[in-house]
């Protein structure tokens, strides 16, 4: 029993949306469902997907935009999010005005679970997905960590890009404790694991360790 990963960037920025299932039990996960919220849900819709779970790796609106519409149609899904980015959340069309992106906040779905450190999560098979909380591009960003015999998966969110780590001067930004967490959560896993960064292309850990330039 294996989880399948599909990933895909989503606008208005381009964030990398990732979707895990299982083919044995169908069910699925969504990762950042920052836009293409109709794509997205005719996918589980055309697999005949039960969605268990909708995780952030954080709160910034890229990565949250399609979250409400997506959990209207799977109303027993869970919206996980860390506690510490719930300000973010509740501020999602603060963020789009900034950026000049139309969102009413009305449409606005709570968070149905927090995301603790160190959880797995859960859905329907032994699935080996863990949070990671890395604090730093924002004050509650986690990682997911994907630890299958065959496959090792990190979802790092903006903490960690290919050749290049999240920004920090946002809301609730910290540039000390992005540093920390990409060396003391991230550069200890496993070598050979696959990084799905929130943007940009796919890196593996062995890499950033030894040519990103913000650690060499
Ligand atoms: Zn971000
Ligand atoms: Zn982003």
């Amino acid at each position: 029993m294996t989880v399948q990963v599909e990933t895909f960037p989503v606008p208005p920025l381009g964030c990398n949306c990732s979707i895990l299932y299982s083919e044995t039990t169908q069910s699925a996960i969504v990762i950042d469902p920052g836009g293409m919220e109709k794509e997205i849900l005719e996918k589980l819709k055309k697999r005949n997907f039960k969605l268990t779970h909708i995780l952030h790796t954080h709160a910034h609106f890229d990565h949250c935009l399609g979250t409400s519409e997506i959990a209207s149609h799977h109303e027993s899904a869970s919206i996980c999010l860390h506690r510490e980015d719930l300000f973010l959340y509740e501020k999602l069309e603060m963020q789009c005005n900034m950026f000049g992106i139309h969102y009413s906040s009305g449409q606005i779905r709570e968070v149905t679970h927090f995301l603790e450190d160190e959880e797995e999560i859960d859905f329907g098979i032994k699935s080996g997905i863990k949070v990671i909380f890395t604090p730093g591009h924002t004050p509650g960003s986690t990682c997911f960590y994907l630890n299958l015999e065959d496959k090792k998966i990190l979802f790092s969110g903006d903490t960690l890009f290919n050749g290049s780590i999240g920004r920090t001067d946002l809301w609730g930004g910290d540039s000390t404790k992005i540093i920390k967490s990409i060396e003391n959560r991230l550069f200890t896993l496993e070598e050979e694991t696959l990084v799905i960064p929130g943007h940009g292309e796919f890196t593996k850990i062995y890499r950033e360790k030894r040519t990103n330039p913000f650690f060499v």
